[in-house]
């Protein structure tokens, strides 16, 4: 089996100006310099996306979307298309984040074509799915989780399958200081690859790359990264320092 190389993401939500932005990336990269061994992507607004391509110059740093639309252009007021990602420089988009679903009644079948579209448009999709705190506490998290894929993945071919990057983000860990605990988060990384494996097979699940995200910090960084189906993290709150952000990067 080829090693997965490891994602560690920023979701920088509405955070951040131009200027903001270019003082981040140059600055970390200054002190992280290029990355070989793992990958760093970074989710600036949109209005900073032109500006953090720009100031990316090193290897191993990828530029994301935090949402785009599924249709190619039309009449959908205020919404940015793939090709127009594409246009910016951007690498990969975020789909299905639980603030996209939870505050602006993001669906998983809108979560399905936006997935769906991410291919058609060449951008990497990192697919969120997380369960809620009543959920986890009826011990429905596997099921909801289960229910999230299989309606995001359909109709996609088994080579897309395998490129996905998936974020098991639970709802509950999300802005709260709550983490999952590197035991509970492994537990549903390794559904969620066993699930894949079922509904494709096991050399796509063995390709797929799972992040965590959920309150990671520096000092819960290491344990996370040290769990066998941890492949990176997707970091809110955290990544918005150069300060943190560049311990959880440089992860033991
Ligand atoms: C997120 O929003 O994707 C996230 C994980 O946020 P935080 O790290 O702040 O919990």
């Amino acid at each position: 089996m080829d090693k997965r190389i490891s994602l560690i993401a920023a979701n920088w939500k509405m955070h951040k100006t131009i200027g903001e932005t270019v003082s981040f990336i140059e600055t970390l990269q200054k002190e992280v310099g290029p990355c070989t061994d793992r990958e760093v992507m970074i989710a600036p607004p949109y209005t900073a996306l032109d500006a953090a391509r720009k100031a990316m110059t090193m290897e191993g740093y990828k530029l994301a979307a935090q949402n785009f639309h599924w249709e190619e252009k039309g009449a959908y007021t205020g919404e940015i298309s793939g090709p127009m990602l594409k246009d910016l420089g951007c690498d990969c988009v975020i789909l299905g984040h639980s603030e996209r679903r939870h505050l602006f009644g993001e669906t998983d079948e809108m979560i399905q074509k936006k997935l769906a579209a991410a291919f058609k448009f060449g951008l990497l999709p990192i697919l969120c799915v997380g369960e809620v705190l009543e959920e986890r506490e009826a011990g429905r998290t596997l099921e909801v989780i289960g229910t999230q894929l299989e309606r995001a993945v359909q109709g996609l071919s088994r080579e897309e399958s395998g490129k996905i990057v998936i974020a098991y983000e639970p709802v509950w860990a999300i802005g709260t200081g709550k983490t999952a605990t590197p035991g509970q988060a492994q537990e549903v990384h390794l559904a969620i690859r066993q699930h894949i494996a079922a509904l494709f097979d096991k050399e796509v699940a063995n390709r797929l790359r799972i992040l965590y995200g959920g309150s990671v910090k520096p000092d819960n960084v290491d344990a996370l990264m040290a769990q066998p189906d941890i492949d990176g993290l997707l970091v809110g709150g955290a990544s918005l320092e150069v300060s943190s952000f560049k311990r959880i990067v440089q992860y033991q």
